[in-house]
């Protein structure tokens, strides 16, 4: 088995310097399972060198050299598919399935689609007077969340390194298993040593380290709007690149004129439970017209029951514990509050102050919520639904847009109005009644929940800089 109490350096699994370790606890039990070290800047120093040195030659190979090894290393990380399961049920107390099918299959999905994209990206572009080239950026440190604790450093690591840069990443300290055996993949493929490299520890430690540290280019960060504003102005200092996926309070507009309306309450709460709502990208506002309420209200109510919360080891649970008893916390901290600020309580309950065994939330359903609530306007992150009537679709629009986010929106209704609502709507993304996503569709948000892109061209591209060469002198 694997020895997560080592980090990857230059090639090697290295012990930390670190004295002290930092325990992770499984959310559905809440008792600790595993340690890794609480890495120190002396730690992201040494990866940052290993990075530097090993960049200019990994820049310098054929994309179809770093396209082939990608691909060893994504079979090496098939290989591994039953572990990543295993991990996340531990680490995020994520249900199985969901655990296979999004936190691990979902993810292969994408490395795929970045391989596929960036063999054909061009990367020279010949124009009149001028010859441009993308060319990478140096060192990328990636500092990563613990809610999708592969999918976000996938989003990051494989682009990066297709572009020709190395990379320094800092999972989270709550979720870093299967950051691990993600390395390990790169090891086994036979990536040159300091290609990849990964540190374990604290973001106000390591990551700080690495968003100071001269030798890194760019910082590409998931996380929480508070950290991500604080990191970029950081960062800024130093004049490196900066890209930020962020947090969102993201609205679901439900229009009148549907015969059906099943599909868009499955859609809704599947977005706002899987993930046991820790999902940045939430539909957490609904926007229902007044006179629909009480039977939006009595379809939810009879939907809910498919969302069995609980052991996440058990194949009927949909929805499993918090990922910690921090997030329990806040998220209980919220629900108190939705009462005092004068919302109705449709569905669930506030969770007790001291949970009995894991962190388990049952789903939350507010009505008759006001936009200028607390609970309507900050992320709450738990499986918490806030629904917000509204008179007209215009009035729709503008609560919609009111937030200080915009990553995710959804509009359901007859498709044309659906369609010109969606393109009214600021946000990132907007999904229109059933549609699914287009994985190679560029992801990310606008005002408060984020600068650039993941995902499709647009994310491989992030990791690139251009250079013009004159070549058409006459000598
Ligand atoms: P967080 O901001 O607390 O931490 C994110 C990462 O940053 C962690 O690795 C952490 O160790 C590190 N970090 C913390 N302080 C740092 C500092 N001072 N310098 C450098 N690094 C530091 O977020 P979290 O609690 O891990 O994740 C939840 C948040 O992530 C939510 O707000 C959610 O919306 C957001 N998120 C956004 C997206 C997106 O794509 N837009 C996706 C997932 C999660």
């Amino acid at each position: 088995m694997h020895d997560f109490h080592a980090q990857f350096i230059d090639g090697v699994w290295t012990p930390s310097s670190a004295s002290e370790r930092i325990a992770l606890v499984n959310p559905a039990t809440g008792e600790a399972f595993e340690w890794v070290p609480d890495g120190t800047p002396d730690d992201a120093a040494r990866a940052v060198a290993a990075a530097r040195a090993a960049f200019p030659l990994w820049a310098a190979r054929p994309m179809q050299d770093r396209v082939a090894l990608m691909r060893a290393m994504l079979e090496r990380l098939r290989a591994k598919a039953d572990d990543i399961v295993r991990l996340e049920v531990l680490e995020l107390g994520s249900p199985e399935g969901f655990a296979r099918s999004t936190h691990c299959d979902y993810q292969f999905a994408r490395i795929e689609s970045y391989i596929g994209i960036a063999e054909k990206l061009p990367l020279e572009l010949s124009y009149p007077q001028s010859l441009v080239l993308r060319e990478p950026l140096g060192v990328v440190a990636c500092i990563t969340p613990w809610n999708y604790p592969l999918g976000q450093v996938v989003q990051k690591v494989i682009p990066a390194v297709l572009m020709g840069n190395a990379v320094v990443l800092k999972p989270s300290q709550h979720t870093p298993l299967t950051a691990h055996l993600l390395m390990e993949a790169f090891a086994e493929a036979g990536f040159p040593k300091g290609v990849v490299n990964l540190v374990c520890g604290r973001g106000s430690v390591l990551g700080e380290a690495l968003v100071r540290s001269p030798d890194v280019s760019m910082v590409s960060f998931t996380g929480s709007t508070r950290v991500g504003a604080a990191l970029a102005a950081e960062a800024m200092r130093g004049l490196k690149r900066v890209s930020l996926e962020l947090g969102g309070k993201s609205p679901f507009v439900w229009l009148e004129g549907m015969p059906d309306y099943e599909p868009a309450a499955r859609q809704l709460l599947n977005s706002v439970l899987l993930n046991s709502g820790q999902t940045c990208t939430a539909l957490s506002r609904l926007l229902v017209p007044r006179a629909m309420l009480p039977e939006v209200e009595a379809l939810l109510l009879r939907l809910l029951p498919e969302y069995p919360v609980g052991d996440p080891r058990d194949p009927a649970v949909k929805v499993g514990p918090l990922a910690s008893r921090a997030q329990y916390d806040k998220v209980r901290g919220y629900i108190k509050l939705g009462l005092e600020e004068g919302a109705r309580l449709v569905a669930g309950r506030i969770p007790e102050a001291e949970p009995p065994r894991g962190f388990f939330v049952e789903p939350v359903v507010f009505s008759d919520v006001a936009n200028d609530m607390r609970i309507a306007r900050e992320e709450i992150f738990g499986p918490v639904l806030s629904i917000i009537p509204y008179d007209d679709e215009e009035e729709a629009v503008r609560i919609a847009n009111d937030t200080p986010y915009g990553l995710n929106a959804a509009v359901f209704g007859p498709k044309a109005r659906a369609l010109e609502t969606a393109r009214r709507i600021e946000a990132g993304n907007v999904y229109v009644n059933d549609s699914p996503r287009d994985i190679a569709a560029p992801f990310g948000g606008y005002k408060a929940s984020g600068i650039g892109r993941e995902g499709g061209d647009a994310g491989l591209l992030e990791f690139t800089q251009l250079k013009a060469i004159f070549e058409h002198g006459s000598l």
